[in-house]
């Protein structure tokens, strides 16, 4: 009998970075070997089911983004005959940090193929320059159809037509990079501004009490129902200012660097003390996870959310800044604290764009307010996030900088899964 398996595998390797492992292979006799191969194969999958009336069948692309190749036995001219007992093998792969794939290069080609269900990957490790070049891309999950996977396999070839071969695979993680060179990266601040009205109800107030830059009387049902009742519903024009630090990018494992200003929108104070008492009670933070697949130009995608940051309970009230002489408005500056267990998890997928297949995240931020202990009132704020692994790699020096946290928890979810359901042929050359 053979046994083989593959042991102390690099938890997750960077693109750029060393993948390194140990095949043990055990054999209970001497045992001939035309060859033992290992291979290492890094792929994008992306499918469509796509219907022609009559038929349903699959358009599908995949992209290769490493492609490495060698004999664990060498000088092995026609085989080689081990004894019995356990032979060790260590491997050591370099991961580059482009992808092979240079398909991108020839995207002009693209539109022959709309209708053909296959386009052929054109991939090697040579260098091409910068031209339709992309980052190696990281492991990822989103869909049975929308996937990058990494798989170390050890393929033991015996002799004859009705010998079976014996072989391993397993998957490996791994992180993209970002390239360290001349340029650098806009690191400013990103400001968005997100304006809502919501609508309070308050004591019944005099008609006098509405002029210019006072708050306006509600609109649509609860105009009418001002009228007739003992209260009024005025509406409260708010102004929420998000500031996303580092131009919007943080790293897995990071704090989001984020802070919200909740402003009633109107210049004088005196038209609001008294009449509306608005308060933050609640803060949420959403993650989109958004891949987006393309198979011979017909597009396919897929969204998962993920609830990283939910705060209830809270009773924070909006109190009048002095702005400037002029000018005292009732304002809450959400403080830093507030913020500081929205972390980004470890498990994300980081952003990238390869051919047929790309992955970015939307931050969605919904925060609740209560106007005079009323329901509470959603706004929500959304803008994209640049999720980046945090690896760096120097072009000049040719070398992984020292991460700044342990990537070896990068994880993403169902990598084991898509191995089952490895359609490509591995070993198929
Ligand atoms: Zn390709």
């Amino acid at each position: 009998m053979v046994f083989i398996s593959i042991d102390e595998v690099t938890p997750v390797v960077a693109a750029g970075g060393k993948l390194s492992a140990t095949i043990n292979v055990v054999l209970e006799e001497e045992t001939f070997f035309k060859d033992i191969r290992v291979m290492f194969r890094g792929t994008s999958f992306t499918a469509m089911l796509v219907s022609n009336g009559s038929t349903t069948y699959q358009v599908s692309e995949h992209h290769i983004h490493v492609d490495r190749y060698f004999t664990l036995l060498p000088d092995n001219a026609g085989g080689t005959t081990l004894s019995a007992g356990r032979h060790t093998f260590p491997v050591t792969i370099w991961l580059p940090v482009y992808s092979d794939c240079k398909c991108l290069a020839r995207v002009g080609e693209y539109p022959k193929f709309r209708f053909a269900r296959s386009w052929n990957c054109v991939h090697s490790a040579a260098e091409t320059g910068d031209f339709g070049r992309a980052l190696l891309p990281p492991s990822l999950w989103a869909s049975d159809n929308l996937k990058v996977g990494y798989r170390l396999a050890v393929l033991a070839e015996r002799p004859g037509l009705f010998t079976l071969n014996k072989s391993k695979m397993i998957g490996v993680n791994v992180l993209p990079v970002a390239v360290i060179d001349e340029h650098v990266p806009n690191m400013d601040p990103l400001y968005i501004e997100e304006r809502a009205v919501h609508s309070a109800k308050c004591d019944k107030l005099p008609e006098t009490y509405f002029v210019n830059g006072a708050l306006p009387k509600a609109t649509g049902f609860r105009k009418v129902f001002s009228l007739s009742s003992k209260h009024s519903y005025v509406n409260v024009p708010m102004k929420f200012e998000l500031v996303l630090g580092n131009n919007a990018t943080v790293r897995l494992n990071q704090k989001i660097p984020i802070s919200i200003c909740t402003t009633i929108d109107v210049d004088d104070v005196s038209r609001i003390d008294g009449i509306v008492d608005a308060r933050l009670v609640s803060l949420r933070l959403v993650i989109h996870s958004v891949t987006k697949g393309v198979a011979q130009q017909l597009a396919n995608s897929n969204t998962d959310r993920q609830t990283i940051y939910d705060l209830k309970g809270l009773n924070e009230p909006l109190v009048p800044v002095l702005k400037s002489e002029y000018q005292q408005v009732p304002k809450y500056q959400m403080e830093d604290h507030l913020f500081e267990d929205a972390v980004i998890p470890g498990s994300l997928s980081p952003d990238f764009k390869v051919m047929s297949l790309a992955h970015f995240h939307i931050l969605k931020i919904t925060v609740g307010m209560k106007f005079n202990g009323g329901s509470t009132k959603y706004t929500e704020l959304s803008h994209a996030l640049n999720i980046t692994s945090g690896l760096e790699y120097d072009v000049n020096e040719k070398s992984l900088l020292p991460p700044s946290y342990d990537p070896g928890n990068y994880c993403p979810a169902n990598d084991n899964k898509s191995i089952d359901d490895e359609k490509l042929d591995f070993f198929e050359r």
